[in-house]
């Protein structure tokens, strides 16, 4: 690994005092799960970096009223076993729950889990495709199996993040801090598709810090359920997934969240299977209609058509155990 300046402030806003203006020279360290093995395979270059899992600003899970304050340096493993969360988000807590092993979740923050880099295998070799500034997409013409079947182009890969689709499904708020400034943002805005930028996954700027995640409950009347499919059985990042919020009244759909994750580069919301399921109910053939409506318009690459069945049916399986 190369040289680089290790800093550890103890506010908030000297944290922020430590950013630049440009993308990738200081860098924040939370876990550290993903971003030590990008600079030990020579990935990230930075000079500085910033770690910030210790500052008492971005710990801990709040209460409040309408929902949970979640400080973005909070571990996975406190948020999947936290009784708040698993009352009022439990989606939440279900895909924080599934993501790699005790150990990472021990060790990874939530605002890391949204802010991790892609898998792609031509992306951690360091191939000079869009995501490293160049411009070419290995895996169109190569290794894709595991890449976007939906909005991919110019880049293909999928949105790593477990925690994700079902931040989205719950409709979420990211709050973003300069240190002096800050703002909130729907989190359905915080990640970036490949055709706004192919290098970069969210919007972050080089100065900002993602500081807080706003958990709205979950609506009275709703259930909600976070299915995974995986290569191997468990540890795994997902094939697909699904992170799908219901509410029924009188046995009738009024609402529908249906959020997926690895088929696409950011969390996908499939409006056409919520539009299909609203005003129904939620039986069979609802359920089966939603997988399909999910899938529609993928485009699949040389080796990776096989996501399109499978995510259909993962829909399909996740809303009929909500009926
Ligand atoms: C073996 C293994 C299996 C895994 N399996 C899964 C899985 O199944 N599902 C899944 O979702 N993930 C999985 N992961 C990824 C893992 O969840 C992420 O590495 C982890 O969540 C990142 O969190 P961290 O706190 O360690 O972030 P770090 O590695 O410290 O940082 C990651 C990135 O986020 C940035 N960052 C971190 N916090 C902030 C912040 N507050 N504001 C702005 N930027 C920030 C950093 O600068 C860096 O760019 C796996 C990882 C491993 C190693
Ligand atoms: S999918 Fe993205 S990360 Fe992978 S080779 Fe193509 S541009 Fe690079």
């Amino acid at each position: 690994m190369h040289n680089f300046a290790y800093i550890r402030p103890t506010t908030l806003r000297d944290a922020a005092a430590q950013l630049g203006k440009e993308h990738g020279k200081v860098m924040l360290l939370a876990g550290g799960t993903d971003l030590l093995g990008e600079m030990k395979d020579d990935l990230r270059v930075p000079e500085k970096l910033v770690a910030i899992r210790q500052l008492r600003e971005l710990q801990g899970i709040r209460p409040g009223r309408g929902g949970l304050r979640i400080g973005a340096a909070t571990l996975l493993s406190d948020i999947a076993e936290s009784a708040p969360v698993r009352e009022q988000a439990p989606l939440l807590a279900m895909a924080a729950e599934t993501v790699g092993t005790p150990q990472i979740r021990n060790m990874a923050t939530i605002g890391g889990n949204l802010c991790q880099r892609p898998r792609c295998w031509y992306y951690r070799n360091n191939y000079p495709c869009f995501k490293h500034g160049g411009s070419v997409c290995y895996s169109v013409t190569g290794e894709n199996e595991y890449h976007a079947i939906l909005e991919g182009g110019p880049s293909y890969i999928v949105h790593p993040s477990d925690t994700a689709p079902a931040l989205v499904a719950l409709g979420a708020t990211v709050r973003i801090s300069t240190g002096g400034r800050e703002r909130g943002v729907p989190i359905e805005k915080f990640f970036v598709g490949p055709r706004q930028d192919p290098a970069r996954e969210n919007i972050l700027q080089p100065n900002e810090i993602l500081t807080e995640i706003e958990v709205p409950s979950a609506p009275a009347g709703s259930k909600a359920v976070y299915v995974k499919e995986m290569v191997r059985e468990v540890w795994d990042f997902a094939l697909c997934s699904v992170a799908a919020m219901v509410t029924t009244s009188g046995g009738i759909v009024g609402d529908a969240r249906i959020v997926l994750g690895g088929v696409a580069p950011f969390p996908y919301r499939a409006l056409k299977a919520e539009a299909v399921l609203k005003g129904r109910r939620l039986d069979e053939a609802a359920a089966a209609a939603a997988g399909a409506a999910a899938v529609d318009g993928a485009r699949p690459l040389s080796k990776n058509a096989y996501k399109v069945p499978l995510t259909q049916a993962v829909v399909t399986r996740a809303l009929l155990s909500l009926a």
